[in-house]
C-alpha cells in the first residue's frame, strides 16, 4: 500500500525538502503550491505529483481535497508547512498594524485550519494518519518571556503570535482526535536559511525538514499534541 502525503508550500524551502525526504522513503509526496508554474517545476524535480493549493483560498483547498480523494482515496500525512513572515514592519505590537497581523494569520493560522478541515475526511479514512504543523521556536510563550533566553530580542508580534496560535490549534486538533489513531504535532525546524528570512538561518532547509519527516512517520506509540524539535520537546 502506498503512503500518501500532502505538503503545503512545497515548491521551495523546508516544504520542498520535506517532500523530497518523504519521497526518498517511498511516500507519494504531493507537492502543494499556490503558484502552478513553481509547483509543477518542484514536483517534476522530485518526480512527485503536484496539486495547486493556496491555503488562503477555500475553493482551491477544497478542489485539492477533491482531487486527492479521487486520485488516492485517503491521505496518510498532512504537513501544514506553508507560512509567511513579513520581517519589515513586524516588531513590537505598537509598531505593527492590524493589517499585518491579518496578512500573516491568514496563511499561518487560518490557512492551517482551512487545509486541515478540508483534508480531515481523507485523513480519517487512512489507517493512522499524521498531521504535522510547522511551527517555530518563536511561538513558544515561555521562551519568549525569558529575559535571559535567546528569543527575548525577537519580538515579532504578528509572526510569533501566529505560531503560538498554531501551537494551541495543534493541541485542539490533537484533543479532538485523541481517541483516533491520528496524531497531531507541532514541529520546530530551527533557524534555517530560506527565502522566509533572506537566507540568514544557520541551518539548512533539509535539516529543518527532518523533524517534520520524523513526526510525519511516527509509530503508533509516538506522541500526539506535542511541540518537538530534533533534540526533543520544546516548552510551550
Ligand atoms: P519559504 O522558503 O519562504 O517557503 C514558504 C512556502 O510557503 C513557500 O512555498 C510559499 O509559496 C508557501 N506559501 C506562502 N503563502 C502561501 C499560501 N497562501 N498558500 C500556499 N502556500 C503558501 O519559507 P520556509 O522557511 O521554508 O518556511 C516553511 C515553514 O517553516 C513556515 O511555516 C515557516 O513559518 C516555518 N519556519 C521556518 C523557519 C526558518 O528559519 N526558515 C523557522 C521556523 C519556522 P510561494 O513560493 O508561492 O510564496
Amino acid at each position: 500500500m502506498t503512503t500518501t502525503a500532502l505538503i503545503t508550500g512545497a515548491n521551495k524551502g523546508i516544504g520542498f525538502e520535506t517532500a523530497r525526504l518523504l519521497a526518498e522513503r517511498g511516500v507519494t509526496a504531493i507537492v502543494g503550491a499556490r503558484d502552478e508554474k513553481l509547483g509543477r517545476a518542484a514536483a517534476e524535480r522530485l518526480g512527485q505529483p503536484y496539486v495547486r493549493l493556496d491555503v488562503t483560498d477555500q475553493a482551491s483547498v477544497e478542489a485539492a481535497a477533491k482531487w486527492i480523494g479521487e486520485e488516492y482515496g485517503t491521505l496518510d500525512i498532512l504537513v501544514n508547512n506553508a507560512g509567511v513572515a513579513v520581517l519589515q514592519g513586524d516588531s513590537p505590537p505598537s509598531a505593527t498594524s492590524a493589517n499585518l497581523f491579518r496578512q500573516i494569520y491568514d496563511v499561518n493560522v487560518f490557512g492551517v485550519v482551512t487545509v486541515t478541515n478540508a483534508m480531515l475526511p481523507l485523513l480519517r479514512a487512512a489507517e493512522a494518519a499524521r498531521i504535522v504543523n510547522m511551527s517555530s521556536e518563536l511561538g513558544s510563550l515561555s521562551m519568549a518571556i525569558d529575559p535571559d533566553g535567546p528569543y527575548w530580542p525577537y519580538n515579532f508580534a504578528a509572526y510569533n503570535s501566529s505560531k503560538s496560535a498554531l501551537n494551541m490549534i495543534t493541541l485542539a486538533y490533537a484533543k479532538e482526535l485523541w481517541d483516533t489513531p491520528i496524531k497531531v504535532n507541532a514541529a520546530n525546524p530551527g533557524y534555517c536559511a530560506t527565502d522566509l528570512n533572506g537566507h540568514t538561518g544557520y541551518r539548512t532547509a533539509e535539516q529543518g525538514a527532518a523533524i517534520a519527516v520524523q513526526l510525519a512517520t511516527l509509530d503508533a506509540d509516538g506522541p500526539t499534541g506535542a511541540y518537538l524539535q530534533d533534540d526533543g520537546v520544546l516548552p510551550w
